[in-house]
C-alpha cells in the first residue's frame, strides 16, 4: 500500500513549516503601484497556530494568498521569501506548488458555498482531492466516511452521499475542512473560517481545528478579526495594520502585556463577557487608512491615543521586548501607560416595567406559508407562541442560533411576514388595522445586517435619505435638504459624503446610513437584524456606541438580533434567548448574563469567544 492510500500518520517535521521573511506586496492602482503588505515576517511550527488578526485592509488576506500563490492579479510580490519546510513557493514551478496544494497545504475559506460544487455530493468532492493526491478509488470512498467522521458530520456512511445544500452552514464549514485536511496536510491556512457562524458551530469548529493541531501535528495559519477567537485557540499572533506586522508573538505573551497601542485599542473595543458593561465602548476613532492614501510616519498615528510629534514624522521599528514579543511603537520598550479615560461601569439599568411597552408580542405563532386544504403536509411552524415586551428608551436583545425563529420575528414585527395567530401590537396598533398602516410604518422601522444590500447602489446618498421623507410626506419639499443634513450629523457622517454612491463608502459608513435612513421618519422603535456583525470590531463598537447615543438622545427603543451575546450583553437591558421557535429564558440582561437558567443560554455563554476554555492543549 502507498502512502497515499494510507496517509494517516503525518511526521512532525522539526523545523519551521512555514517561513515568511520579508515579505512585501504592491497593488497596481490607476495611479500606481501601492504597498500593501510591507516587511512581513513571521514563522509556524508543527503543532502550533499562528493567528493574524487587524482590520479589513491590513494585508492579512493577501499575505495568506501569498503563501498559497493565489494573489490577485494586480497585487505583485515586491520582495521577500516564503519558504514551505525549506522550499521556496515563490520561486517554486507552478507544476509543483499545484501538487503541494490540497496535499500538503489545506486551505479553508469564510464562505463554504463558494468552495464547493453544489452539483457533486460531498464524498465525491473529497475522494476527488484524495484520488488526485494518488490514492485508489476503495481506499478514497472509506476515507470520505472518515473524514466526515473526523469533522463531526453525523452519520457520515449516509451524509457523504448528500449534496452541499443538504447542509447547514456550519456542517458545510466541516466538509469544506475535511477537504482541506483529507490528505493530512502539515499546513492548514484558514481564512475567517467561523466568522457569521453561530456561537455553538464555532466553537466546534475551533475546537475541530485544535484537535488537527494536536492530534495531527497540523500546523495552523489562522486568519481572523476576533480577538476573542485567538485568545482560546492561538499559541502565537501576529496583529497587522496598513500592511505591516505591528506587534507578534506567544499569543499570552501579546494579549496579557501588549506594547502597541493598536493591538490594545482592538483588545478595549471588543464586547466581552467577562468585564463589567461599560456606557461607552473605547471604539478606536476614524478607520484604517486607504492603501493609496497611507500616513507618513507611524501608520496609526491619527487614529492612536499616545501619538506625539515623532509619530507623525519617522517610522518606528519592530523592537524586541523580550521571548519573541516583538513591536512596532516608539513607546514598546515598556509597558503601555494605563488607558485616559474612565473605565468605570456607569450604563444604569432601567427595569421601569409599569411603563406601558412600545412593543407587545402575544403568544405569536408565525409558519412558512399558510393552512391549507390543498397542501399535504401542514406548513412548518417558526415561531410557537413567543410572547415578549419592549420598553420606551430600552433595548431588547433576542439572542439563538441560526434557524431559532428570530429573523423571522423581527420581519414579522416590522410587518414584511404575516402573523399566523396571536398578537403583535407597537404603540397600541396591530397590522391587522389596514388604516393605521401608514402609521405603523413610521412608527417601527428596521435596520438590516448588510446595509450595502439595503441601500440602492444606484442612489447617492442623499437621495437614498430624502426618499423616506418624500415617500411618508413628513417633511415639505423646502426643508428636506435641511433635514437630510441633520440626518447626517445625527449618525455622524461629514455632508461631504451626500454625493457618493454606497459603494463608495466603507462598512461602516453604510451601516451609518441605513441608520439615518430608518430614523428619517422618526420612528419609536427600531428592530436591527445583526446590525454589527458584518463590521471589524473597531466599527462595530462605534456603532454600537451610536446605537445607544440615539436610544438615549432620541427616546427610541429596539429590538436587537445577534448572534454574538457580548454585543447583546453591551447593549441591551432586556434579553429574551429563542430556541427552535420558542422563547426558553428572558429576564434583564445582567440576571440571564450572570445567572443563566435554561442548560440552552448556558451553552451559548459557554460557546462564545473569550469564554471559552481555551482549547491550547
Ligand atoms: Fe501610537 Fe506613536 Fe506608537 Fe504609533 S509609534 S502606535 S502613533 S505611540
Amino acid at each position: 500500500m502507498t502512502r497515499a492510500d494510507h496517509p494517516a500518520t503525518p511526521v512532525r517535521p522539526a523545523r519551521p513549516v512555514l517561513e515568511v521573511s520579508g515579505l512585501s506586496l504592491r497593488l497596481r492602482t490607476p495611479g500606481g503601484a501601492a504597498p500593501v503588505v510591507t516587511d512581513v515576517s513571521f514563522q509556524v511550527n508543527p503543532g502550533q497556530i499562528l493567528g493574524v488578526v487587524g482590520e479589513s485592509g491590513s494585508g492579512k488576506s493577501l499575505t495568506a494568498l501569498s503563501v498559497m500563490r493565489m494573489l490577485p492579479a494586480a497585487v505583485t510580490v515586491d520582495s521577500g521569501t516564503v519558504s514551505y519546510l525549506g522550499q521556496d513557493l515563490l520561486t517554486m514551478p507552478e507544476r509543483e506548488i499545484t501538487a503541494l496544494r490540497g496535499d500538503r497545504i489545506g486551505m479553508v475559506f469564510q464562505d463554504p458555498m463558494a468552495y464547493l460544487n453544489p452539483l457533486m455530493t460531498v464524498g465525491a468532492q473529497i475522494r476527488e482531492v484524495l484520488r488526485l493526491h494518488g490514492m485508489g478509488r476503495k481506499a478514497a470512498t472509506a476515507r470520505a466516511v472518515e473524514l466526515l467522521d473526523l469533522v463531526g458530520v453525523r452519520d457520515p456512511g449516509k451524509r457523504v452521499e448528500d449534496y452541499p445544500h443538504q447542509f447547514s452552514g456550519g456542517m458545510r464549514q466541516r466538509v469544506v475542512i475535511a477537504i482541506a485536511v483529507a490528505n493530512n496536510p502539515t499546513l492548514l491556512i484558514a481564512d475567517e473560517p467561523t466568522t457569521a457562524l453561530d456561537v455553538t458551530v464555532q466553537a466546534g469548529i475551533l475546537e475541530l481545528l485544535g484537535r488537527l493541531r494536536d492530534e495531527l501535528g497540523t500546523a495552523l495559519l489562522l486568519i481572523t478579526h476576533d480577538i476573542g477567537v485567538v485568545e482560546d485557540v492561538c499559541d502565537s499572533i501576529m496583529v497587522m495594520y496598513a500592511g505591516r506586522a505591528v506587534e507578534q508573538g506567544a499569543a499570552a505573551a501579546v494579549l496579557g502585556d501588549p506594547r502597541h497601542p493598536y493591538t490594545r485599542e482592538l483588545m478595549r473595543s471588543t464586547p466581552r463577557l467577562d468585564v463589567p458593561v461599560l456606557r461607552r465602548l473605547p471604539a478606536i476613532p476614524g478607520q484604517p487608512p486607504d492603501v493609496t492614501r497611507r500616513p507618513g510616519g507611524c501608520p496609526f498615528h491619527p487614529r492612536c491615543p499616545l501619538a506625539f510629534d515623532r509619530c507623525s514624522e519617522e517610522m518606528p521599528p519592530a523592537r524586541d521586548t523580550g521571548a519573541g514579543h516583538r513591536a512596532a511603537c516608539w513607546l514598546s520598550a515598556e509597558p503601555l501607560p494605563a488607558p485616559a479615560v474612565s473605565t468605570a461601569p456607569v450604563r444604569e439599568a432601567r427595569h421601569d416595567d409599569e411603563r406601558t411597552p412600545i412593543l407587545d408580542v402575544a403568544d405569536a405563532r408565525i409558519t412558512y406559508g399558510r393552512p391549507s386544504p390543498l397542501r399535504r403536509t401542514p406548513p412548518r411552524i417558526i415561531v410557537d407562541g413567543v410572547s415578549l415586551k419592549a420598553y420606551p428608551g430600552r433595548t431588547l436583545g433576542l439572542v439563538g442560533e441560526s434557524g431559532s425563529g428570530k429573523s423571522t420575528l423581527a420581519r414579522t414585527i416590522v410587518g414584511l411576514v404575516p402573523l399566523l395567530s396571536g398578537r403583535i401590537s407597537i404603540d397600541g396598533m396591530q397590522w391587522t388595522d389596514r388604516d393605521r398602516r401608514a402609521e405603523l410604518r413610521r412608527t417601527v422601522q428596521m435596520v438590516f445586517q448588510d446595509p450595502y444590500q439595503s441601500l440602492n447602489p444606484r442612489q447617492t446618498i442623499e437621495t437614498l435619505l430624502t426618499e423616506p421623507l418624500t415617500v411618508h410626506r413628513l417633511v415639505p419639499r423646502e426643508g428636506r435638504a435641511r433635514r437630510v443634513a441633520e440626518l447626517m450629523s445625527l449618525v455622524g457622517l461629514p455632508q461631504s459624503l451626500l454625493e457618493r454612491y454606497p459603494y463608495q463608502l466603507s462598512g461602516g459608513q453604510r451601516q451609518r446610513v441605513g441608520i439615518a435612513r430608518a430614523l428619517a421618519v422618526e420612528p419609536r422603535l427600531i428592530v436591527a437584524d445583526e446590525p454589527v456583525s458584518a463590521l471589524d470590531v473597531s466599527v462595530q463598537a462605534q456603532i454600537i456606541n451610536l446605537l445607544a447615543d440615539l436610544r438615549d438622545e432620541l427616546g427610541l427603543s429596539y429590538v436587537v438580533i445577534a448572534h454574538d451575546l457580548s454585543v447583546v450583553r453591551h447593549l441591551c437591558e432586556d434579553v429574551a434567548v429563542m430556541q427552535a421557535g420558542v422563547i426558553v429564558e428572558q429576564g434583564p440582561a445582567e440576571r440571564v448574563f450572570a445567572d443563566p437558567r435554561h442548560e440552552y443560554t448556558r451553552a451559548l455563554l459557554a460557546a462564545s469567544p473569550g469564554s471559552r476554555e481555551q482549547v491550547v492543549s
